[in-house]
């Protein structure tokens, strides 16, 4: 067969309507039966097939579907099931395989964590002492099959051994990576072999880890695997590297001999030229050069160039052309979205209109007339998105110039803003406050789906939410909280909710992409300037605030969050519509500033994940991103206290950042880290106040006041009286009132004790 121009490196599992997850949802919740789940996910793998073929792409991936997660898959598959699901060998059930995805009652489920820096995570395989690695399953082989006895014959696709090992990690200090990694090669030659006596001509195996700073063990390992699987009875192996630029692992990744090698050409386009320096001949080259993680069109005639040049060095018979990385991170079919504005529409390229994308580049690379026509339309649907006033609005880009670097600090230093805040609020050693949300219960998003949904009036639902908010407050007082929240009933989701207030956004009915096994997430868009017409929280804070005379909080998302869990244009950098986003939010903070609210948190729980790949991309970002905080943040007085927000516990590697966003108070989880984290705030000396969670919110469990109490004594190991507050570790929403009630009364308890201990020092 002819090397294929056209490929695919995944599709969406999901379907078009989500009817995976729907499916999976009604299996576990016993609607569904097993082999009614069977066929829908067979249905879909179909209709995905079969919609690629039609799109061009002519040998289109297999073994892309999975059930939950394919680095789960892949674990199932190598036998790495953790000895708590107490499998007794064979092909892993299903039972099982979603027990180790979801937990089960005897056994809690494995980690997941986020997949490079995308939203999708992934299950982290386990590697336990004395595990024995076998071959449980033959899904690659039979999803293989069972499209080529559709008449569909498509490219097998592998998680890497090397990537798999190094996304894992062991459970015990006596198992070593290396160990594991010699256990699964012969695994993998298996599957391999399998596959060519099949007939697979291609397989695409994928190692997104050589992108990565790689440790010299590493760099062995690949070495050491690669040669073994191409010894082998093997079919030809796509190597495909995504997220970043192989850079100085480029040479690492030529040697490794594999016949063909995948390049993301969108995140780092550099490569193309540093490829083409060095010695390829045979070698099969495949350009990741339509953007695989965002909704834009792409712009055909700049990625032709690349087409053009590589043709020039390699010749016709070798190149291949493909999306960046795995169409998983991009939604379905922009053709569904019907009630989009039709010019916004018109900019974008969903995965099904991507993959025309690259039919259309890969016909170029037989000579550019033979796609002309259609090099000609991107272009002029491109320069209409330029030029469009709906992008560019002149006060907000010359608000952005006048930025300078008194807007990015607030008027006095800490220790003046503390003696000024004191005076302002009064508040006890120890405050008690929470992190924003109460429960949201059926009942309140029952009222807001009826809301939008035209069947309740503006009135009722105002007044709905009212009641909500009131009850809230009337339930902190009673539990003797100390700083307030309105708690947030009036949202559905922290970045949606002020997306959809500003300018510059626009929001898709069906974009929605896979977060985690069946959830799915619909970011906003942004497509244009981004700018607030008017104050968007300041309503629910005023309310709040007028029922009480105890100080309650503004509850803001931070730019950084907005922009990492939105879809961002990609025609400016990231920095200026970060920061653009920072001023708007800016804007919001004097508006409750003048409207009496005295403290003001603006939540930035996804900075951490914001961190680029590759350590020598930190400081850039981090700069940039702390810059928009402090852009955010310090337009107020020094009486004004800000706090700050955010969840998952690792920070001891940007503490410097941490201290730089100088927020008065940071709240923080770490209630199951057991103050680890409080370790990091007291090597560099932190000066502000912090709340570090002593309640973990994602367990429905109470925790006993005794609990809680040495965290607190934990903390005041470390830290001053003057420094700490007390709080749960996020917010409330998912619990229910009832543990909430006994979780925040024990809560204020205990923050009283230790007060009073602390006084009788
Ligand atoms: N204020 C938000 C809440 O309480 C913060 C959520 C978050 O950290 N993800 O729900
Ligand atoms: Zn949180």
């Amino acid at each position: 067969m002819a090397y294929p121009t056209a490929a695919n490196l995944g599709f969406p599992r999901m379907g078009a309507h989500r009817e995976l997850k729907f499916a999976l949802e009604g299996f576990w919740s016993g609607k569904l039966d097993q082999s009614s789940l069977l066929n829908a996910a067979r249905e879909l793998r179909t209709i995905h097939w079969s919609l690629q073929r039609e799109a061009g792409i002519t040998t289109p991936p297999s073994n892309d579907f999975s059930f939950y997660d394919h680095v789960l898959d892949l674990a199932a598959t190598l036998g790495a099931v953790p000895a708590r699901f107490a499998h007794s060998g064979g092909p892993v059930s299903l039972e099982t395989y979603f027990a180790m995805a979801r937990g089960s009652a005897g056994a809690t489920a494995m980690e997941m964590t986020k997949w490079f820096d995308t939203n999708y995570h992934y299950v982290v395989p386990e590697f336990e002492p004395g595990m024995k690695y076998e071959l449980l399953s033959t899904k690659i082989v039979d999803e293989y099959l069972e499209a080529k006895s559709l008449g569909i014959e498509t490219r097998p696709v592998l998680l890497g051994p090397v990537s798999f090992v190094l996304l894992g990690k062991p459970t015990d200090a006596k198992v070593k990576r290396a160990d594991i990694l010699k256990a699964i090669l012969p695994l993998y030659a298996s599957l391999l072999s399998q596959l060519k006596a099949a007939g697979a001509e291609w397989v695409q195996i994928d190692e997104p880890c050589l992108c990565l700073d790689l440790t010299a063990e590493s760099k062995m390992f690949y070495l050491d695997s690669y040669q073994q699987l191409i010894a082998g009875f093997s079919p030809k192996l796509m190597l495909t590297t995504y997220f970043g630029d192989l850079a100085e692992n480029l040479d690492l990744a030529l040697s490794l001999g594999t016949a063909g090698l995948h390049l993301d050409l969108v995140r780092a386009p550099q490569q193309l030229e540093a490829l083409l320096q060095k010695e390829t001949s045979g070698l099969y080259l495949s350009l990741g050069l339509i953007d695989g993680r965002n909704v834009w069109r792409s712009d055909l005639n700049r990625a032709f160039e690349s087409v053009e040049t590589a043709v020039a060095k390699l010749g016709t018979d070798r190149i291949q052309i493909a999306p960046s990385c795995s169409l998983l991170h991009s939604p379905v079919d922009l053709d569904l979205e019907k009630k989009m504005d039709a010019e916004i529409r018109s900019w974008m390229a969903f995965a099904r209109q991507k993959l025309s994308e690259i039919a259309v580049l890969s016909r170029g690379i037989e000579g550019r007339q033979k796609i002309a026509s259609e090099l000609e339309q991107n272009a002029s649907f491109l320069s209409s998105r330029r030029s469009s006033p709906r992008i560019h609005r002149e006060e907000v880009e010359k608000r952005l110039e006048a930025v300078d670097s008194p807007m990015l600090s607030r008027h006095s230093e800490y220790p003046a803003r503390r003696i000024a805040q004191e005076k302002a609020l009064g508040l006890p050693p120890l405050p008690t406050t929470t992190i924003g949300s109460f429960p949201q219960t059926a009942e309140v998003r029952k009222m807001r789906a009826s809301f939008r949904a035209g069947k309740l009036d503006a009135a009722s639902y105002e007044k709905f939410v009212e009641e909500e908010t009131e009850r809230c407050i009337r339930f902190q007082e009673n539990a003797g909280i100390d700083v307030l929240v309105h708690g947030e009933f009036e949202r559905n989701d922290m970045v949606e909710y002020f997306g959809e207030q500003l300018e510059g956004f626009v929001f898709s009915e069906n974009g929605w992409v896979q977060s985690y096994g069946s959830r799915c997430v619909k970011p906003p868009i942004i497509f244009g300037d981004v700018s607030r017409s008017q104050a968007m929280t300041v309503r629910w804070s005023s309310y709040a605030q007028s029922l009480t005379k105890l100080p309650v909080k503004g509850m803001l998302t931070g730019p950084v969050t907005i922009l990492q869990w939105s879809f961002v244009r990609d025609d400016q950098p990231r920095s200026q519509t970060c920061r653009q986003i920072a001023l708007a939010i800016r804007d919001e903070v004097h508006d409750l500033e003048t409207a009496g609210i005295r403290i003001i948190q603006i939540d930035e729980p996804a900075i951490r994940e914001g961190l680029p790949l590759r350590r020598a991309d930190w400081p850039i970002y981090l700069a940039w991103s702390v810059d928009a905080f402090r852009l955010a943040s310090s337009d107020v007085s020094d009486a004004t206290q800000i706090h700050t927000h955010m969840c998952y516990s690792e920070f001891n590697d940007i503490m410097d950042a941490i201290v730089r966003m100088d927020a008065d108070v940071i709240s923080m989880e770490c209630s199951r880290s057991r103050m680890e984290l409080l370790d990091a705030f007291h090597r560099v000396r932190y000066p502000n106040e912090i709340g570090p969670g002593v309640y973990d919110i994602h367990s429905p469990r109470v925790p006993a006041a005794s609990e809680m109490e040495d965290l607190l004594h934990k903390a005041l190991e470390v830290l001053t009286p003057q420094q700490l507050w007390v709080n749960p570790d996020c917010g409330l929403k998912t619990r229910g009132w009832e543990e909430v009630g006994h979780a925040l009364t024990s809560m204020v308890q205990t923050a009283r004790q230790v007060r009073e201990s602390l006084v009788a020092r």
